[in-house]
């Protein structure tokens, strides 16, 4: 399976699925439907499903033109909210595309209604993917705005955590500069972070996405940190320090800064 990039908006994601065999394509996160109609002109393919991540707009805007355009369009999502939704998947709940599969995580936290969309081919030697939208970032996990610490904690852990290290991680949003720019702001001597930064900046001089990254390399920080202290304790601690993030003066307890060096939690990120 192929899967297309699709830069949209400022800086969000929006990803074609593409089964080459039959040239049948899934969309995620659909969220400027001109731009995705022109992408499946381009690619000479037909449309036969949306997978939403979440509700926000960003996300699932283009969702009612396209349903509109395509009678019959399947629309899976978490959410009630999610716009022109067909079907409102359960955890766990596997889907079929030809020869494409599709395992919906329900991953609340970032807003109540979140899915994780595990994707993966029949008989191909194609590393699976995860479509993670808001929940996991590359360099960084999303903004509870709707859930818990607990929830996002097992979220990272225990949902996408036991995923195959080698499945890539397809984010909804290019914020890995950002991520690592405060990562190196927590940590100035981290040889592995200046590297990855370098890497993401040349990527953004030349308009080039950072994503795919891959599970091992956004677990490694995970598992490191978690490592060291009560996993549920450092996210109730992300949480106080979120707030006191956007008081520039007040600083942040160790712990928490601990965190946003390996990347478990960024506070800059703008409710999306
Ligand atoms: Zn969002």
């Amino acid at each position: 399976m192929k899967v297309k990039v699709i830069s949209i908006l400022e800086d969000n994601y929006m990803y074609l699925i593409i089964e080459e065999n039959t040239r049948h394509a899934i969309a995620v996160d659909a969220a400027v439907s001109k731009r995705l109609l022109e992408i499946i002109k381009k690619e000479d393919v037909s449309l036969k499903a949306i997978l939403t991540t979440h509700h926000h707009w960003d996300h699932a805007r283009g969702n009612e033109e396209l349903a509109q355009l395509y009678p019959g369009l399947a629309v899976y999502g978490g959410d009630e909210r999610v716009g022109a939704l067909t079907h409102r998947v359960t955890h766990n709940e596997e889907l079929k595309f030809g020869s494409i599969n599709v395992r919906c995580l329900l991953t609340p936290g970032h807003t109540a209604g979140d899915v994780c969309y595990f994707v993966w081919e029949d008989d191909s030697p194609d590393a699976p993917a995860a479509f993670t939208g808001d929940t996991l970032f590359v360099g960084g996990c999303g903004r509870i705005l709707e859930g818990t610490p607990e929830q996002m904690h097992k979220n990272l852990t225990e949902v996408l955590g036991t995923l195959p290290k080698e499945t890539k991680v397809f984010c909804g949003h290019e914020y890995t500069a950002r991520n690592l720019k405060f990562a190196l702001k927590v940590e100035p001597e981290n040889e592995i972070v200046k590297e990855r930064l370098s890497w993401a900046k040349l990527r953004d001089d030349e308009d080039l996405p950072t994503v795919p990254s891959t599970l091992a390399e956004e677990e490694d920080s995970v598992q490191k940190f978690t490592g060291k202290t009560d996993p549920i304790e450092v996210f109730a601690a992300l949480c106080k320090a979120k707030d006191s993030f956007r008081k520039p003066k007040e600083r942040l307890n160790p712990q928490a800064m601990l965190a946003f060096e390996w990347g478990l939690f960024d506070p800059l990120l703008e409710k999306k």
